[in-house]
């Protein structure tokens, strides 16, 4: 067994993120593919368009997380809700204009010789999108 020390909260960077959001890192992916973060949004935050190569599963610690897929409508999903992103499919995820949010994000990182990247960044998520009314 071994015990990993807390680590500092990482800054999500401004290519990534619209808004302020920290992110902890719990489960680097360095001893088995798996990955965990835990992501914090203060109010109105949210990732850019993104997509992962292996899918992505998020669930929600605390307040209400806005999610959505390409061409689909904006999901609120509350505190101990789950969300499954599919292998490839483009969307984001982020806090409502109103009140903080927090979400682990799980993911598998590469397999040997599969090809990459890991997640690919697409464009920022416009106020525009974000504001359509969420289901
Ligand atoms: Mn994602």
């Amino acid at each position: 067994m071994e015990i990993l020390p807390a680590q500092p909260s990482v800054r999500g960077p401004a290519e990534w993120f619209t808004g302020v959001v920290h992110f902890d890192v719990i489960a680097p992916g360095t001893r088995s593919r798996g990955k965990v973060n835990a992501v914090h949004f203060a109010p109105g935050a949210r990732t850019a368009w993104h997509r992962h190569a292996n899918g992505q599963t998020l669930h929600v610690t605390e307040g209400v997380c806005l999610t959505q897929s390409r061409g689909a409508d904006v999901v609120r999903v509350g505190t101990g809700g789950t969300v499954w992103c599919p292998p490839g499919e483009w969307h984001w995820h982020g806090a409502a204009p109103d009140r903080f949010m927090t979400h682990l994000a799980m993911w598998d990182g590469l397999a040997e010789g599969q090809d990459g990247p890991e997640t690919e960044w697409g464009e920022q998520v416009t106020d525009e999108e974000y504001g359509r009314p969420a289901v």
